[in-house]
């Protein structure tokens, strides 16, 4: 049938009514688990009920980019190549950001079906993720990529777009706000009243999960507010999506500091300074998030003492480290490509973040505030619902299990039951 499309091996049919998937950043499935509890989120309730629901496996490294990537490509890191917001390039010795389209290795779901004749609009809170959301996307035909942290300043030929703000009726939201999140849900209820996208992509920020605790209020307030666009979204005719890119963690001591393994500094005294690099994944520009402290870090090899098999020999039974895994080991068992790969993985226990040295953190930004971050393997169970019930096949295949989070989409398109 015309405007079916094939990526990495997944056969998609062109969506015969709206598909909207909605990533939630930093969305634990603790908070909706909590919100059930709580009897705030009756739209979640709802699909969970009447849909589909269960908890899948998100990509490790458990951050937001590794995971959108997986979500829009249908597939593991090493096949679309962003494992982490940052690696070390070694032919430069410089750490690179990750979030250049140039990176992604893979074609996307969405410029898939933009290219096959579909509509299809892609919508991110923060414009670090747009290019790669975007990337190949004919922004000539009615397709549209936009963030909500840059609403204001969107063009016809940058996000295929224009006077966001106005067709949204909400100001431009500050970028420490849970409004930069529900700009970007009720962008998405605004374009499928007006032009009836055949396929969504809506990707939040986790501001809120990094500062709130499920059932802290507002947290709760957030999930009640989102809770309300799922069920506009689904009441507008279209098949809701839900998952998320990562879990969160409290990380802190009981004393409420954060509860921090400064791991270049370890290795610093034991074999010399420069004689590995500790990379954290997890940095980005928004330290106060979580002052680049995350569960999974990168260790690379740069001078003649330190080798991965010592580095493990070194960390793996130290309180804290869930696990040290070479290149090859860490490669198999998450999917990961290797040449963005450091020489050694190590992943820390729930309640435990790794940094590089203590002077390279930042941790002004956190203020009082506890610290919750992900990362590691223990953040990487992500929600994974549905507002339609299974067909039969699909649900043959969802008890099989396991389900990974990157088959949202193929779970959405080709899953759910046809109309009655
Ligand atoms: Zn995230």
């Amino acid at each position: 049938m015309s405007g079916n499309i094939v990526l990495n091996g997944v056969n998609y049919r062109r969506p015969a009514r709206p598909v909207a998937v909605v990533c939630i950043d930093g969305g634990d499935p603790a908070y909706i688990e909590q919100g059930i509890r709580d009897g705030i989120i009756p739209n979640i309730a709802r699909f969970i009920r009447d849909g589909f629901s269960a908890i899948a496996e998100g990509t490790v490294p458990s951050f937001t980019c590794p995971n959108n990537m997986s979500l829009i490509t249908g597939a593991p890191p090493a096949v679309h190549g962003i494992s982490g917001n940052y690696y070390l390039d070694l032919a430069t010795g410089e750490a690179v950001v990750m979030t250049g389209p140039e990176l992604l290795r893979s074609r996307t779901i969405l410029a898939e079906f933009a290219d096959a004749g579909a509509k299809v609009v892609s919508i991110t809170a923060k414009d670090k993720l747009r290019k790669q959301l975007g990337k190949d996307l004919d922004l000539t035909r009615g397709n549209i990529s936009f963030s909500s942290e840059y609403a204001d300043r969107c063009t016809m030929q940058e996000n295929g777009i224009e006077n966001v703000l106005e067709l949204v009726g909400m100001p431009l939201p500050d970028m420490y706000s849970m409004e930069l999140s529900l700009f970007v849900l009720e962008a998405g209820i605004r374009l499928l009243e007006r032009d009836r996208p055949d396929l969504l992509f809506l990707s939040l920020t986790d501001y809120i999960q990094h500062k709130h605790a499920p059932g802290d209020a507002v947290a709760n307030e957030f999930y009640r507010r989102i809770d309300e666009k799922f069920g506009r979204l689904a009441a507008l005719g279209a098949v809701v999506a839900l998952s998320a890119d990562h879990g969160m963690n409290d990380k802190s001591t009981p004393d409420g500091k954060p509860n921090v393994i400064y791991l270049q500094d370890i290795l610093d005294r034991k074999y010399g300074k420069g004689d590995t690099r500790v990379i954290c994944p997890i940095t980005d520009a928004f330290v106060k998030h979580h002052g680049a402290l995350g569960g999974f870090v990168r260790v690379w090899c740069l001078g003649r003492r330190a080798t991965p098999q010592s580095i493990i020999d070194l960390l793996q039974d130290m309180p804290g480290i869930a696990a040290a895994l070479d290149r090859e080991e860490a490669c198999r068992r998450f999917e990961l490509p290797p040449d963005r790969e450091g020489d050694v993985v190590v992943i820390g226990e729930a309640n435990v973040v790794i940094g590089a040295a203590e002077s390279e953190h930042d941790l002004s930004g956190l203020g009082d505030a506890r610290l919750r971050s992900h990362g590691a393997v223990t953040e990487a169970k992500v929600p994974f619902i549905l507002s339609r019930p299974l067909n039969e096949g699909y649900r043959r295949r969802a008890a099989a299990g396991p389900i990974k989070s990157h088959h949202i989409f193929d779970y959405a398109i080709n899953g759910v039951e046809a109309e009655q």
